[in-house]
């Protein structure tokens, strides 16, 4: 059902005024977690501000370790629903179990399935019976036939509004937290009629080769781009080596519409 011989033409997921899968990009940044109302606000009008239409940020996190900081669950996606609102964006959050879904389709746009999470078969049937988009997440050592499958199991329970991130596999390299595998931009673009977008900030879990690879991932024809952005990333819950503050984040932008991604 994902594949190209089934369905030639790009999918296109429509979600207020924003368009994955169109004929232009998409911007995807926010906070890894969601960890205060002041703290998601302050980004959020920021990248309003800067013409960024989709704001991500995590109410259940998938830590490595359970004595780091889980998330504020349902709390956080309240705050997001909020925040949201407030400023008019589209919102995406992970979900990691069913159990999560009815809650989160109550707060959120676009639910997102974790690396973690790419073959918990259980939660991608139950997404797969919601009309809710999806945006999955390829698997940490996951190949491209596996992530395309995982994918087949939520169009194959009833949902076609799904669409697939690249965010980096394990491989030997060390320099990066993992490593982006580009070419799986053209082969799922290829193989499947799916938007297809690059999570830069997982994929390389550094600062400062944010630009070249997200233009790269657009050069090579992602439909989007996903970066997290915190106001004041040394102090961020998670992954406070990889996100770029709001400065930061506009020098990025710059860079991407100076180029005519954007
Ligand atoms: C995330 O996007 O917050 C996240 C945990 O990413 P991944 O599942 O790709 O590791
Ligand atoms: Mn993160």
């Amino acid at each position: 059902l994902v594949s190209r011989r089934h369905k030639s033409e790009d999918t296109i997921i429509r979600i207020k005024h924003t368009e994955f899968g169109g004929t232009s990009h998409v911007m995807i940044a926010g906070p890894c977690s969601i960890e205060s109302r002041d703290q998601l606000l302050t980004v959020a009008a920021a990248l309003k501000n800067a013409g960024v239409t989709v704001l991500r940020g995590g109410a259940f996190k998938p830590r490595t370790s359970p004595y780091d900081f889980q998330g504020l669950g349902v709390e956080g996606l309240k705050i997001m629903k909020e925040v949201a609102d407030e400023v008019g964006m589209v919102t995406i959050s992970e979900i990691m179990s069913p159990s999560q879904i009815d809650t989160a389709a109550r707060y959120v746009d676009i639910f997102q399935i974790g690396a973690r999470n790419m073959q918990n078969f259980d939660l991608l049937k139950a997404v797969g019976q919601t009309g809710q988009p999806v945006l999955l997440k390829r698997g940490l050592s996951a190949t491209l036939e596996e992530f395309i499958l995982a994918a087949e199991y939520i169009l194959y329970n009833g949902n076609d509004r799904v669409m697939l991130i690249e965010r980096g596999i394990r491989t030997f390299e060390k320099w990066t937290r993992n490593t982006l595998d580009i070419s799986a931009v053209p082969l799922l673009k290829q193989e499947t009629h799916l938007p297809v977008l690059v999570d830069v900030s997982h994929a390389t879990g550094r600062k400062d080769i944010l630009l070249s690879c997200a233009k790269a991932a657009l050069a090579a024809g992602a439909d989007g781009v996903m970066v997290e952005v915190h106001p004041n990333p040394q102090a961020s819950r998670s992954d406070a080596n990889q996100q770029i503050n709001i400065d930061e984040f506009n020098t990025f932008w710059k860079g991407l519409r100076d180029s005519g991604f954007f």
